[in-house]
């Protein structure tokens, strides 16, 4: 199986990119905060809803559970190219995701890396909204809800995290998401797998610039 990894700082489309590359070129996708939602872990589900980030040893225990899961019942294949979204958060997560892709006999292909100005990931933070019952992440401007500002999933009224609007906050979040980007870019770049897609554009702008980048 080809693993093709996605990062970048949110609101930049990775998500609609991924459905994209499914719907069109056939690749499957894994979003790590759909896995942890459909674990059904209780503990798992509070830091969701709490908006906080999930340890990396317990990314590692649900994904690896997850992946053995769908080769089992064939949902995934070894000849299957697939994207991974939000499954690099630092430097620790993403060496146990080498960890555990190597035990699982999964090459990784590519680490995508979604580039977006400061200024407008500050831009596409302030349109981001999250459902307080089940964790889910919208964006206006990217990925909106279906109908008004209520969750597709659950009908549960929409809601900014303070995180997300507070100037303080957001300034907090753009350095940390440089600064695991750099470790990422450092770390894959010696293995020639680092491609950039620049993600300032509107999404077909930045679809072609991403099968540009993979050749696909
Ligand atoms: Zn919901």
């Amino acid at each position: 199986m080809e693993a093709f990894i996605f990062y970048g700082p949110p609101g930049s489309g990775k998500d609609t990119q991924s459905r994209l590359l499914e719907k069109r070129k056939g690749f499957k996708v894994f979003v790590m905060g759909d896995v942890l939602r459909a674990s059904k872990d209780p503990a798992v589900l509070d830091v969701l809803r709490r908006g906080e980030l999930i340890a990396p040893e317990v990314i590692y225990d649900v994904a690896f559970k997850h992946l053995k899961d769908s080769f089992k019942n064939g949902s995934l294949k070894p000849s299957d190219k697939v994207v991974f979204n939000g499954i690099l958060r630092s430097r620790k997560q993403m060496e146990l995701i080498e960890k555990l892709f190597k035990e699982l006999g999964i090459k990784i292909k590519k680490v995508v890396i979604f580039n977006l100005d400061d200024n407008l990931i500050v831009d596409r933070l302030k349109s981001r909204y999250m459902c307080p019952k089940c964790g889910r992440i919208y964006n206006i401007k990217t990925k909106p809800p279906k109908r008004g500002l209520v969750c597709d999933a659950d009908g549960t009224k929409l809601i900014q995290r303070d995180d997300d609007i507070n100037p303080k906050a957001i300034q907090k979040r753009i350095k940390l998401y440089h600064k695991n980007q750099k470790d990422i870019t450092e770390h894959f770049k010696d293995q020639n797998k680092v491609v950039f897609v620049d993600a300032s554009g509107g999404v077909e702008d930045v679809y072609k610039n991403l099968i540009n980048a993979l050749g696909v």
